[in-house]
């Protein structure tokens, strides 16, 4: 299979027909799109809003999520005025939690510097906190008609693909090209819908395995059909490489059937949200050793006799990282007098009120849990 190697061919073949490309995008997507809670308007604050949950997000999982934001906040005001940890709570089992934190800052932003009001130049959009090129242009082209093109991992293939482009995407050549092909590409005249077109495009019917050519409108003109290479596009130049990360849960309750639970502190991927007392290591620990860190750390009376008991364990993925967490439970039982600093004895029936990590509500809502308690 030979792929289209000289990117000059590409250009040329964009520039001869963007307009057919872009008048069969829009028209596969008058009658393929799908019916999505915010697309009813252009509001920018819902746009901005479903672009944030949708980032590494499934649609079907997003929606409820989106539906859940809407309903609670259902102006950009709201959202601002919100503490930190009801946003976090309704955010819970999304991932990636800095989109939260970046959501609530953004929100404020525009209270403060556009009087509620978001501001409908692409230039300003991007200095809204966690709003990217991606989301920017989105909001731009969707809510306000500007002709800027999105581009996000749906343009890349789609566009890859049709044109045979062989530039690594994650060159910074590769992205230049894409981006000047992109907007080369846009429809000036309806620039959100060609937009939400070509996302659509990728995401329906152009997808990454087993994409639906047999059924394509831009069959006839596509390099990848033509040369039955399509699983080869798009092309990235680097694979991240996966790390493996241990987390140690202790499971340690009072005398008054209280759990005792941490929150963590304002950095990382989990920053903010609330845990059992925890270890983190790269590399695995025998369980055996785990009562003289946990005595260490906490400050446990020496004279005290851990035991300690796995109860759960989970691999938990993340895009660049391996997550193996063990939920280990520890006797016995320790006074209520006894908290080490930054620590917190609540009620296991208040638990489910406290924002926590996907993981951790996975195991809290397992069965396990719940027969062991
Ligand atoms: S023919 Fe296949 S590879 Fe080409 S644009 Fe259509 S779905 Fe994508």
């Amino acid at each position: 299979v030979t792929v289209r190697s000289k990117k000059k061919a590409c250009t040329s073949k964009s520039l001869q027909s963007n307009n057919f490309f872009a008048e069969k995008l829009l028209s596969w997507f008058k009658t393929h799109q799908r019916e999505l809670p915010f697309r009813k308007d252009k509001n920018p604050y819902k746009i901005w809003l479903s672009e944030i949950i949708m980032q590494q997000t499934r649609m079907a999982q997003g929606i409820p999520y989106y539906e859940r934001f809407i309903e609670t906040f259902p102006e950009v005001k709201s959202l601002a005025e919100s503490d930190i940890e009801k946003i976090l709570k309704l955010w819970q089992g999304l991932g990636y939690y800095s989109r939260a934190h970046n959501l609530h800052a953004a929100a404020r932003q525009i209270v403060k510097d556009h009087n509620s009001s978001f501001p409908d130049q692409y230039e300003e959009l991007i200095k809204l906190k966690g709003v990217g090129e991606y989301t920017a242009a989105a909001i731009a082209s969707i809510a306000f008609g500007k002709p800027v093109a999105v581009i996000d991992g749906n343009v890349y293939r789609v566009l890859a693909r049709y044109f045979g482009i062989e530039l690594p995407i994650d060159s910074n050549e590769g992205k230049k090209y894409f981006k000047q092909l992109a907007n080369d590409l846009l429809d000036k005249k309806y620039p959100g819908e060609y937009n939400e077109a070509i996302m659509e495009f990728g995401a329906v019917q152009c997808l990454p395995k087993n994409p639906n050519c047999k059924e394509c409108p831009l069959q006839t003109t596509c390099h990848s059909f033509l040369n039955q290479c399509a699983d080869q596009f798009p092309i990235k130049a680097k694979k991240t490489p996966v790390k493996n990360h241990f987390l140690y849960y202790f499971l340690i309750l009072n005398h008054d059937g209280e759990i005792m639970v941490k929150q963590r502190d304002n950095t990382g991927i989990w920053k903010n949200l609330f845990e059992f007392p925890v270890l983190e290591s790269q590399t695995e620990i025998p369980i055996k050793n785990l009562p003289s860190f946990l005595k260490k750390s906490l400050d446990i009376p020496s004279e005290l006799k851990l035991s300690q008991r796995t109860i759960f364990t989970q691999k938990h993925q993340l895009s660049h990282r391996n997550i193996y967490a063990s939920f280990i439970k520890i006797e016995p039982k320790l006074s209520l007098q006894f908290l080490p600093q930054g620590n917190r004895w609540v009620k296991t029936s208040e638990f489910h009120g406290l924002p926590v990590s996907k993981l951790m509500q996975n195991f809290w809502e397992s069965s396990i849990w719940n027969k062991k308690k």
